[in-house]
């Protein structure tokens, strides 16, 4: 044993970024161990090797990946970072205390250190390409045959739009409308800036991506203002609260059914989960969102006091107003990748919530002149057609030969 306690206390003065002395000296740790354990018969120190064999081949592997990691270009690099997290996030013991260690602090430094790399030189085209391989890894789960219909409706609708942004790593995280009056504005309609830390690993990557791209697919149903708010620009302040009041019970019922069915998740699926049913109902969102938008002349005036009647007609919670669809979807992508069982109750709720909320997008995007299969969300879509989503709203005329923003005065005063 002399020998593995030396190994071992040399093994703890590697300090913890040098991974691949760390995967290294590990790898002889773990040699000496199982030598231990084979030459050993049933001593008092053999449930200690077996724990100690147990935690060092998890963190040996670990630590050679992100060993790997550090040699690998940064496209590859953040790839393997977020495997490590993946790892991290869901399979590790409370007390193993330095690789926990590396992936509060360690891993998203190092993630988002490879995102400021290549934003670095944005023009090159890598970041956009790294984002992109994330929104096809979310096209690709409509591959499986057990997807519920509802997320495959909706990752048509979205993914669909994935050539429609621009994406990159400063600033706030989230999706705005791309500022045209901005000299050297990218020429794309959204502008995408992703959160790249490696949040809840590829489950995370994927949910934020499925949450973001909804911005622009209910954008494209609702068109309503520059703040992309979830519902019909038409809607009186009565209908409006009736909407938000509706979306408020749903998220409470889904927070109820959370806390029953808590054991189906783990700890961190469980925060994870929570943070986006508190983050769909959050307070005064779309008064918020309209100063910002005035102040940076986004919008004006007279938008500006509608969207607070808007917020005023929701009441404490018009985060619903700007933050619901949304949510759902992330949600829907977090369960699917996590493989939760769709007959939870937790998971059959979101995807009635969701199937409303589909509804109402396609609903919206119909307009009620054209007939449902001509102009179905998912139809137009899937089909990739590039003027999806484009259709004049009812009671408004479109201009003739005005290219792809063909929107009449009463549109346009609003900012498009
Ligand atoms: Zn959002």
């Amino acid at each position: 044993m002399t020998e593995l306690d030396r190994l071992l206390e040399s093994y703890a003065r590697i300090p913890e970024r040098e991974f691949a002395h760390r995967a290294e000296a590990l790898q002889q740790l773990l040699d000496r161990a199982r030598a231990f354990r084979q030459s050993t018969g049933n001593t008092w120190r053999r449930g200690g090797v077996d724990g100690l064999i147990e935690q060092g081949a998890f963190e040996a592997e670990l630590y050679h990946t992100l060993a790997e990691a550090e040699r690998a270009t940064e496209a590859d690099r953040f790839q393997l970072l977020l495997t490590v997290q993946d790892r991290l996030e869901n399979h590790l013991p409370a007390q193993y205390g330095s690789v926990r260690r590396v992936a509060r602090t360690n891993v998203p430094e190092m993630l988002l250190q490879v995102a400021n790399e290549m934003g670095n030189h944005l023009a090159d085209g890598r970041f956009q390409s790294l984002v992109l391989h994330y929104i096809d890894m979310l096209a690709d789960l409509r591959s499986d045959t057990n997807l519920p219909s509802i997320t495959r409706n909706v990752l048509n609708e979205i993914v669909a739009l994935r050539d429609d942004f621009h994406f990159e790593p400063f600033g706030s995280v989230g999706t705005l409308l791309t500022d045209r009056s901005k000299p050297n504005a990218p020429a794309k309609e959204f502008t995408l800036r992703p959160l790249m830390n490696g949040y809840g690993g590829t489950a995370g990557m994927l949910g934020h991506l499925a949450h973001e791209l909804t911005h622009a697919a209910a954008h494209r149903a609702y068109r309503n203002t520059p703040a992309m708010l979830l519902f019909d620009r038409r809607a009186t302040p009565e209908r409006v609260s009736a909407i938000a009041n509706a979306r408020i019970a749903t998220l409470r019922r889904l927070d109820h059914l959370l806390a029953a069915h808590q054991d189906a998740f783990t700890a961190v699926q469980h925060v994870m989960l929570r943070s986006r049913l508190d983050y769909g109902s959050r307070p005064l969102q779309v008064d918020r969102y309209a100063a910002n938008l005035l102040a940076a002349k986004r919008i004006d005036q007279a938008t500006r006091n509608q969207m607070r009647v808007w917020d005023q007609a929701a009441g404490e919670n018009s985060g619903v107003l700007v933050e619901y669809d949304t949510v759902l979807h992330q949600i829907l992508v977090y369960l699917h990748v996590w493989r939760i069982p769709q007959k939870n109750p937790f998971y059959q709720s979101a995807i009635d919530a969701a199937q409303d909320a589909f509804h109402a997008r396609e609903t919206a995007l119909v307009g009620g002149d054209r007939p449902a299969a001509e102009a179905g969300v998912v139809s137009a879509a899937a089909a990739g057609d590039s003027s999806r989503g484009a259709q004049p709203r009812r009671g408004h005329t479109p201009r003739p030969g005005a290219g792809r923003r063909r929107w009449c005065r009463p549109c346009r005063r609003i900012g498009y």
